[in-house]
């Protein structure tokens, strides 16, 4: 798919956000900050549709412009920019995998986040404060090691604590003799972080606005036109559109708008749950997390306490959890770090997760021609959400993957070559 050279690039002015802006703004009480993206109506006829308005779906559209040149292109969002699982997660930053394919994704996509507030002229609050992954029993400081020798080996910092480091790096954890899940020490990933989810998605928004993309609130996406096996159009609750191409970003939806096109997915959908406490001093300075009690816990910039952990016990499109799988976190949280025993929790909400059947995500090509997928991101898309982006919008440019997203695409199911990072077998709430 050739870039637009011919096509007049509607580059919209935008206005540089800076010291001096800000400073000029303050003198005239900020009456002259325009919109940060426009609301425009649908044309009937695009290059590119890119389904779903979330991280990923904007982060496509930026690096299709940006890096492609395509900028006859539509975001179509069904509610509103980041109202999906962007703005629900619990916004950890990490690229500690043991298999290659993995790593390198991840680590690319970690790259791409160190740059991404200049990038986009939009602070997104990358803060690198380190991931820490707890160990509770001789195999699982095993696992850690080999991970840890490989994310080396890969290039990406890692380093084993013991309990003695681990008790040093985060106070607040019960890592006494006693303790009711006793730490054995953990695999720290320095680099790894946090940033803010909202702007991620305002980030992108804005800067593929500004570029010329259309980003479309309230239109849900609802039928395929496919003639020929190949996708010719869109059918929208605002009408019908042509197309050239189109990227589906739809996370918990995934298998749903795919079924539009006639496609069953190996994916099933499920809730996870996430919470936050009161406010309070920083108590917590890094990302701690526990796979095997289910208990991840940080400290937003606001002082909350943010808590996570597994899956709902059953499947549901809803975007709200029930009470066990909360129970079950605060006991965990409460047993690891006592202090927070005395925070009242503030609030509380789910997201729908799209989980494979080996636990990694499916970036590239569909049975149905020029219809292609980001999807399946389990519980770990956000941190993926500039590198898809990049590789998504390589993947509709060119048709084919870039090397990076070769690994991920759905034929993997069918030949064998799947990426089961945590060799849980085809158990999707298992990953
Ligand atoms: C509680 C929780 C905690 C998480 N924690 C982490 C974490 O710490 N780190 C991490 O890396 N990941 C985490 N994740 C996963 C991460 O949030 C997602 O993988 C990622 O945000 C997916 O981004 P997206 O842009 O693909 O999806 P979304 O942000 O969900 O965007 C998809 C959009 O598509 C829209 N849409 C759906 N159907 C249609 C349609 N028919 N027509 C038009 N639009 C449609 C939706 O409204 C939605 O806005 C967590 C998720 C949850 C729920």
């Amino acid at each position: 798919m050739p870039a637009d050279s011919k096509v007049q690039v509607r580059t919209r002015s935008m206005k540089r956000y800076s010291f001096l802006a800000l400073a000029r703004e303050a003198l005239r009480r900020h009456r002259g900050w325009p919109g940060a993206w426009r609301f425009p109506d649908l044309k009937p006829r695009y290059r590119v549709v890119i389904v779903g308005g979330g991280g990923h779906g904007l982060a496509t559209a930026y690096y299709l412009a940006k890096l492609h040149g395509i900028r006859d292109v539509a975001v179509l969002e069904k509610g509103w920019l980041g109202g999906g699982n962007t703005g629900r997660n619990t916004t950890i930053v990490r690229s500690n995998y043991l298999l290659d394919d993995n790593a390198r994704f991840y680590e690319h996509s970690l790259r791409l986040w160190e740059g991404l507030s200049r990038d986009l002229n939009y602070n997104v609050m990358f803060s690198q404060r380190g991931v820490l992954n707890l160990a509770h029993s001789d195999s699982q400081m095993d696992a850690f090691a080999r991970r840890g020798n490989r994310m080396r080996l890969n290039g990406i910092d890692a380093e084993l604590l013991d309990r003695r480091a681990v008790a040093r790096y985060v106070p607040l954890l019960d890592t006494s003799g006693n303790a009711r899940y006793p730490v054995l020490g953990g695999l720290l990933q320095g680099w790894g972080g946090v940033a803010r989810h909202d702007a991620v998605a305002w980030g992108f928004a804005r800067a593929a606005d500004a570029l010329g993309v259309d980003i479309v609130q309230g239109c849900e996406v609802v039928g395929f036109r496919i003639d020929g096996g190949c996708v010719t159009g869109v059918e929208t609750t605002r009408g019908t559109i042509e197309v050239e191409r189109v990227g589906l970003a739809v996370a918990g939806n995934t298998g749903r708008v795919a079924g539009f096109a006639g496609l069953t997915l190996p994916i099933e959908s499920h809730v996870l749950q996430a919470f936050v406490t009161e406010p309070v001093k920083p108590l917590l300075h890094h990302v701690v997390t526990s796979g095997a009690i289910h208990c991840y816990v940080s400290q937003t910039d606001k002082g909350e306490v943010l808590l996570g952990g597994d899956l709902d016990g059953y499947n549901s499109y809803a975007q709200r959890g029930n009470l066990p799988a909360v129970e079950h976190v605060a006991q965990a949280a409460v047993a690891m770090y006592p202090p927070l025993s005395r925070l009242r929790v503030m609030r509380s909400w789910g997201g729908v997760m799209d989980m494979t059947m080996d636990g990694s995500p499916i970036i590239g090509k569909t049975p149905v021609e020029n219809l292609f997928i980001d999807g399946g991101w389990c519980y770990g898309g956000f941190k993926a959400t500039p590198g898809s982006g990049w590789v998504f919008a390589h993947t509709i440019a060119h048709g084919e993957p870039h090397e990076l997203n070769a690994g991920f695409g759905l034929e993997r199911f069918a030949t064998g070559r799947t990426l089961d990072e945590n060799g849980a077998g085809p158990t999707p709430n298992a990953h």
